[in-house]
């Protein structure tokens, strides 16, 4: 039993969940909430942030469900380190690990989109158009901002794009203020405005419509990113950041994914002549091929027996020729009567009922409805009430009961 299940329930996973789960439910939500998408959400998207770093680390979640969050706010400040910022932990989440260092401060900002695809489109393969809006570079002043030799360093702040501002307080203490200079907006630098870039309109950068291809290549999973390296926004000062793309595959009406990447799983109802007498089925396939496959007359499928198909799962990715398992269970639907004058034959057919001895001190009782949301005790006093009043004649008070 885990002691809270706050950082399970931000995530909307069980606290039996596996590291998967995690994962997917950190990336659905993540992407949702990120400050991009929606700025007035940060809170939440701290709160994931927090619940996934806690959990997926094995030690961290041991320490969550054993204590609670109180147990790892205080592991926190002393030994197990503290946390990574909300961003950084989703950097590292889709862009693939910390490190870089300096290298990624360099680095614009990566754009992470989510594309939806079907499950034919993970079989067979697909190109998808995906039309974006991104800064490139201006052309017509080639990213700086204004004529040749019209750009120069800010004066009031030297070219840091800050001011410092020291205010005296009270004497002998001052403040130190820092803010984005006021004369260059922090760029460091002015243009002279009659120089002006007027096609950038001295932002060195233009917002431009990009359409990008995305090849979907048949076994891709759900969740899978595919990198545009240095197809996100352009900045003359910085290296042009990734267009990552993130697969999410939508639910099918018959297939869903089976446990591993490969395999495919469908439910198949079956009516119980089927069941009993054998059958042939037609199943098709996601790239719209009949498959027959059939029970031989004596052979008897079981209700939820699972079997499956060889060759007829999703391709493995980057080896298209090899597929996974089709996964079939089986769900015998039973008539919901016989007809009376059959019951006689149909007991001949089948396997002889065991023998039943009945104690003469038996107890007679009534087969219900079960119904799971149903109070247990009340039905249970109700019914004794009825046959109190149907044994004693007491007519008038089973009206009441029933209607109560
Ligand atoms: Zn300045
Ligand atoms: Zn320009």
């Amino acid at each position: 039993m885990v002691k809270e299940t706050g950082y399970y329930d931000i995530l909307g996973v069980k606290p039996n969940c596996s590291s998967e789960d995690l994962k997917k439910a950190y990336r659905k939500l993540a992407l949702k909430y990120h400050p991009d998408k929606n700025p007035n959400e940060g809170e939440k998207f701290k709160q994931i942030s927090m619940a996934y770093e806690v959990l997926s680390d094995v030690e961290k979640r041991q320490i969550y469900d054993d204590g609670g969050e109180s147990a790892i706010k205080k592991g926190s400040s002393n030994n197990m380190g503290g946390f990574h910022s909300p961003m950084d932990l989703f950097d590292m989440f889709f862009g693939g690990g910390f490190g870089g260092g300096r290298q990624r401060e360099r680095k614009g900002k990566d754009l992470v989109h989510q594309m939806q695809v079907s499950l034919e489109e993970i079989y067979n393969g697909a190109v998808r158009k995906l039309a974006l809006q991104k800064n490139v570079i201006c052309d017509k002043c080639e990213g700086r901002g204004g004529k040749k030799g019209s750009v120069e360093t800010c004066h009031t702040c030297q070219g840091k794009g800050v001011e410092i501002k020291i205010q005296q307080i009270m004497p002998g203490f001052v403040q130190k203020h820092e803010q984005i200079c006021r004369s260059c907006q922090g760029h460091g630098e002015v243009i002279n405005p009659k120089d002006r870039c007027k096609t950038c309109n001295g932002k060195k950068t233009i917002r431009d419509r990009k359409i990008l291809e995305v090849h979907v290549e048949k076994g891709m999973l759900d969740g899978q990113r595919i990198v545009f390296s240095g197809e996100g926004d352009q900045d003359p000062d910085l290296q042009a950041g990734d267009i990552i793309i993130v697969l999410d595959v939508k639910k099918h009406p018959v297939f869903q994914f089976g446990s591993n990447g490969t395999d495919l799983a469908m439910v198949m109802d079956l009516q119980l002549v089927e069941a009993l007498c054998g059958f042939q089925k037609v199943i098709k396939t996601l790239d719209q091929r009949d498959l027959v496959i059939t029970s031989l007359p004596g052979e008897v499928i079981k209700d939820k027996e699972i079997k499956c198909i060889i060759g007829e799962g999703l391709p493995e990715y980057k080896n298209p020729f090899e597929k996974g398992r089709l996964i079939i269970q089986f769900n015998v639907v039973f008539p919901n009567a016989i007809p009376n004058e059959l019951v006689s034959t149909l007991e001949q057919c089948l396997p002889s009922r065991p023998r039943v001895d009945i104690p003469i001190t038996a107890e007679e009782c009534m087969l219900s409805e079960y119904d799971p949301n149903a109070d247990s005790q009340r039905r249970h006093r109700e019914a004794y009430e009825e046959d109190d009043d149907h044994f004693h004649g007491r007519g008038p008070r089973v009206q009441q009961c029933t209607t109560s």
